[in-house]
């Protein structure tokens, strides 16, 4: 299981002052008290943002404030209610309490919680006057918002699950795409296990890879994938399937193609129903533009006109900018497979 973690503290606002005061007028030596309420202080509340799908929005900022009730004032005025601060959060955010262990919230999309509750705001003296006591000095401070350590949890899923031979550059590919490595969980096998990195575009949009080393090599030599991998790896959206261009075993791209393409086909029906798009790598070792092009259109009579090929270099850097927005306009454009009206 792969988790991205944040660790944050949320403070909600405090509640403004009551006030002590008296009516004073023109004439009237000895007015009534007039002080007013403080405002309630803002809460902290996790919100859930269904286009958010990481915990990075929190790399860096500690500390999430609402803001304070205003104190109340003379007049009769009350302090207004201090601004509830919105922390946006993707589905599937689980927030626990970090001091106590206790579960705040498993949040769904669409679902709001309130982390810490503003505190409420002292009451003025005008609220205490009664028959015996006409002129009351007295007046609530207001409470204390609410602090709280919190632990953010999420469970990671893979947009985009990389394949391809031993060698086609998968990891180097992640590597380069990506800066952010999750914590991978305990796997129920050691040898075999994906590696996440999530991709960002800017500062709004990421894609999540996983680099699937062992589905191929470990299919082949019959290792039992676990259940949890699997579930993981189906869940992804796209494949992305890298080819060597200048395959170091003297194959060719497109005979790999085709021999990738069973083994998925046979291992993982559900895999290998997903929309592909297809890199070829190590540009940079073939440096005749004409002879790449001429792969390409091996690689694309073999995999039919419809599939998406594009080149990159992890090395040079070549093509990755334009294979990250292909990626993320797959993932963002309803799919409509070949064969199925829509
Ligand atoms: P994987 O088995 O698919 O994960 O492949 P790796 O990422 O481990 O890469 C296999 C070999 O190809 C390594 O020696 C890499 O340094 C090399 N390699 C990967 N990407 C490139 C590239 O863009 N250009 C060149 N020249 N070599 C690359
Ligand atoms: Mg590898």
């Amino acid at each position: 299981m792969f988790v991205d973690e944040a660790h944050i503290t949320v403070v909600a606002g405090d509640g403004g002052n009551g006030c002590v005061s008296f009516r004073r007028e023109k004439f009237i030596p000895k007015g009534g008290p007039d002080g007013g309420n403080g405002g309630d202080g803002g809460d902290v509340v996790l919100a859930v943002d269904e286009g958010l799908n990481t915990l990075m929005e929190f790399r860096g900022v500690h500390e999430w404030r609402a803001r304070s009730g205003e104190h109340g004032r003379g007049s009769q005025q009350y302090g207004a209610r201090g601004d509830d601060r919105v922390i946006t959060v993707p589905p599937g955010t689980i927030a626990h309490d970090e001091d106590t262990d206790e579960l705040l919230c498993d949040l769904a999309p669409g679902d709001r919680f309130v982390v810490a509750r503003g505190g409420r705001g002292g009451r003025g003296n005008e609220h205490f006057k009664s028959s015996t006591n006409q002129a009351p000095r007295k007046a609530e401070p207001g409470e204390p918002g609410e602090r709280r350590r919190l632990r953010l949890e999420l469970r990671l899923i893979a947009e985009v699950g990389l394949v391809g031979k031993p060698n086609a550059g998968k990891s180097t590919l992640l590597k380069a795409l990506t800066r952010a490595t999750p914590k991978v969980g305990a796997y129920p096998f050691t040898t075999l296990h994906p590696q996440l990195g999530i991709a960002e575009l800017d500062s709004e949009r990421r894609i999540i890879l996983a680099d699937i080393p062992g589905l191929i090599e470990g299919a082949a030599r019959g290792a039992g994938l676990g259940h949890e991998f699997l579930r993981h790896i189906e869940r992804t959206s796209i494949v992305l399937h890298l080819l060597e261009v200048e395959p170091g075993d003297g194959t060719s791209p497109e005979e790999n193609y085709r021999a990738i393409r069973a083994e998925l086909a046979a291992y993982s029906s559900a895999l290998a129903g997903k929309p592909e798009i297809i890199a070829l790598s190590k540009a940079d070792l073939v440096s005749d533009e004409e002879a790449l092009r001429a792969r390409m259109d091996a690689v694309r009579a073999a995999a039919g006109s419809e599939r998406e090929i594009t080149m990159i270099s992890a090395a040079s850097g070549r093509g990755l900018r334009d294979l990250l927005e292909r990626l993320w306009r797959a993932l963002h454009t309803e799919w409509v497979s070949p064969g199925r009206t829509p």
